[in-house]
């Protein structure tokens, strides 16, 4: 472990020293004056005074060495098309899409929202932002019209990009409505909507805001748009995430760091290096997406595979036959994918040739022993866990294969990634706990480059929902906790918060309760997230009515269950809703009204609840196990 501790303890211990030589992977159009700016903890400013661009690292610098190469391969089984983009072609395709902007009102610090499927246009957009200096903002495809009008109004942006629809499954989604319904419901009204027409839409919806882009892309086909240099501390996107209020954080990151972290952990974690091909099975709208779809292997200098699709159609073998036929070199996907794919035929991965792929990268939620062995056996492959959050941008524990190829523990995602002053502390002392002892975990002052610089709009909300939770010490808490091992392998053992994790998708319980409460009928909710054998996770909702009579009735309960489910999809979208409603008379709560939520999942995962010293009324807990029981029993 000697060449591991040594690299971790230098940068910690000299982290100027250590990201300064990092820096040198990336181009400075202006070199920085400082490395690290500690003058306003917990805020970290990195690469203080130079000037970059993330679509110049991206995608310019490699046109001297790679113009030829793929860039970006994109293969949707949704809809049957494959198309590949040089880096060149991919050039093109951004500077048309820039020019568009620019032609639209955008400039640098504008928020532009894209609000997408898995579509080459996602890409161009996302770098067409980058490259103006504008700030870009995707909003996750699977949101519904109320999610989306909060984030326009948070973000208030310049511009809306969206399609007509997406497919998911066979189905398509039409996009229209819900936009016209996010922008009815938002305060803040963008003056334009560019529309990337798929023709995929069952109804041609015209609204007369909405603005097509091919006939704007001819218009600037040979269109050349300068990059705008920016100060490295500007920012580059902002994407929300959930958290324990119902109000999304916006998640805010730099420019110059990020470039810096991703480039960086290209060698050390990825192992990618240029002309490699990596494919990253997760969507532009999550943290992974942006990171190790878009930004780092580009950065890089690979090939990136961009697929839109389910990983069982045509059938379980589609991301394996991507593999064989693009000759993949990493892949990186959630163990939810992992689990759905165990279900399908075994002979399915033995039916191509994977010889190309290296490494398995793993994240998003915990990795359980079982699909751990299984993809390791069935692949013989390195299978790599890490783990991270949107907040930091890129991993905070794994093996770092590529500074020393440390051995796999199973249910570990690994030791402390250089850059992060990882430690697991006492909750209520803040000390740091023994070997073999449960603690929060948390990331010392000041967070590495790349790392998430402030809420968006909210530098007061960033200190006090990241930075004070341990009392006189400057810790930034991930609100996961974890055991460490006498070798510093560190295992998560779940949230401290109420934030739940289902399909490696994360979600605010508070979020899916304030949708539930919006019922007439509903007079509380408790939402709490239970153990699932495929989703790692589901919601389940536990629902006081206000006139139970009602309701008294099987028949009832069930619509009404139904009702309270589609309101969830409505309000959130369908990856909140949660997997069954249970209705009690009262909920578990403490003496000063706190939900017990941590008791509710106890009961519904089949654990005792332990002592609850604050409980208001015990025989809350009783209704919880009555509903439960008769739920098992088939009865609601
Ligand atoms: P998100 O910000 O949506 O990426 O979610 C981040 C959260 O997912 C973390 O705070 C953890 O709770 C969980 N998570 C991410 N990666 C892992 C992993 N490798 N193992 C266990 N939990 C993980």
């Amino acid at each position: 472990m000697t060449r591991y501790r040594e690299f971790h303890r230098r940068s910690i211990e000299a982290p100027e020293d250590f990201w300064r030589d990092e820096a040198r992977r990336i181009h400075w159009e202006t070199p920085f004056e400082t490395v690290l700016d500690r003058s306003n903890p917990p805020f970290a400013r990195w690469f203080v005074g130079g000037r970059t661009n993330l679509c110049h690292n991206a995608v310019d610098r490699h046109l001297a060495e790679r113009a030829q190469q793929n860039a970006l391969v994109y293969v949707s089984t949704e809809t049957g098309i494959e198309r590949r983009y040089t880096y060149a072609e991919l050039y093109a395709e951004i500077n048309r899409m820039a020019a568009v902007m620019r032609s639209l009102g955008v400039k640098r610090g504008d928020r532009v929202l894209i609000y997408l499927p898995m579509i080459p246009e996602a890409v161009f957009a996302m770098l067409a932002c980058a490259r103006l200096g504008a700030i870009h903002s995707v909003v996750f495809g699977g949101f519904a019209a109320p999610s989306l009008a909060a984030r326009i109004d948070d973000a208030t942006p310049a511009l809306i990009v969206t399609a007509d629809a997406g497919a998911r499954g066979g189905k398509v989604i039409d996009y229209t409505p819900l936009v016209d319904e996010a922008l009815a419901r938002a305060k803040h009204k963008p003056p334009h909507v560019l529309r990337i027409d798929r023709q995929l839409a069952p109804e041609r919806l015209n609204a007369s805001y909405l603005v097509d882009y091919e006939p704007l892309r001819e218009q600037f086909f040979d269109a050349h748009v300068p990059c705008e240099w920016l100060e490295s501390n500007e920012p580059s996107y902002v994407l929300y995430t959930s958290g324990t209020t119902g109000r999304p954080k916006g998640v805010v990151r730099d420019v110059g760091g990020y470039a810096v972290a991703l480039a960086a952990s290209m060698e050390y974690i990825y192992e990618g290096r240029a002309g490699d091909t990596m494919f990253t099975a997760s969507d532009i709208g999550w943290v992974v997406g942006h990171s190790y779809i878009i930004y780092a292997p580009l950065i890089a200098g690979l090939t990136t595979v961009m697929y839109e699709g389910t990983p069982i159609r045509p059938d379980g073998g589609i991301w394996w036959r991507l593999v064989e036929q693009h000759r993949i070199n990493l892949m990186f996907t959630a163990p939810t994918g992992l689990r759905v794919l165990k279900k399908q035929d075994p002979a399915l991965l033995k039916k191509y040739n994977l010889s190309s792929l290296r490494t398995l990268f793993l994240a998003g939620e915990p990795l359980d022993e079982p699909t751990a062995s299984w993809i390791s056996d069935a692949l013989g492959k390195p299978i790599v866990d890490n783990y991270w959050q949107t907040e930091t941008g890129w991993p905070m524990l794994a093996i770092q294969r590529g500074v020393e190829a440390l051995p796999a523990k199973l249910g570990s995602p690994g030791v402390p990634v250089y850059g992060y002053d990882l430690t697991l502390r006492n909750e209520q002392t803040g000390e740091v706990c023994a070997a073999g002892e449960k603690g929060v975990i948390t990331l010392g002052y000041p967070l590495p480059p790349g790392c998430m610089s402030t809420v968006w709009g909210d530098d007061r909300r960033f200190v006090s929902t990241y930075w004070s939770s341990v009392p006189d010490q400057q810790l930034y808490s991930t609100f996961d906790w974890g055991i460490q091992d006498d070798d510093g392998y560190v295992t998560i053992l779940g949230r401290t918060d109420d934030v739940i994790n289902v399909a490696g998708h994360r979600l605010g319980t508070r979020e899916i309760e304030e949708a539930i409460s919006s019922h007439k009928a509903v007079a509380e909710v408790a939402v709490v997230g239970v153990a699932d054998p495929l989703k790692g996770q589901v919601a389940l909702a536990f629902v006081v009515l206000r006139d139970a009579d009602r309701y008294a009735a099987d028949k009832a309960r069930l619509k009404l269950e139904a009702e309270l489910v589609s309101t969830v999809d409505r309000q959130l979208g369908a990856i909140a809703r949660p997997a069954r409603v249970h209705f009690v008379a009262m909920l578990p709560k403490t003496r000063s009204g706190k939900l017990l939520r941590r008791a509710i999942a106890a009961l519904a995962e089949g654990r005792d609840p332990g002592d609850l010293p604050t409980i208001e009324d015990a025989s809350a807990l009783q209704q919880v196990r009555d509903a439960l029981a008769a739920a098992a029993g088939g009865k609601t």
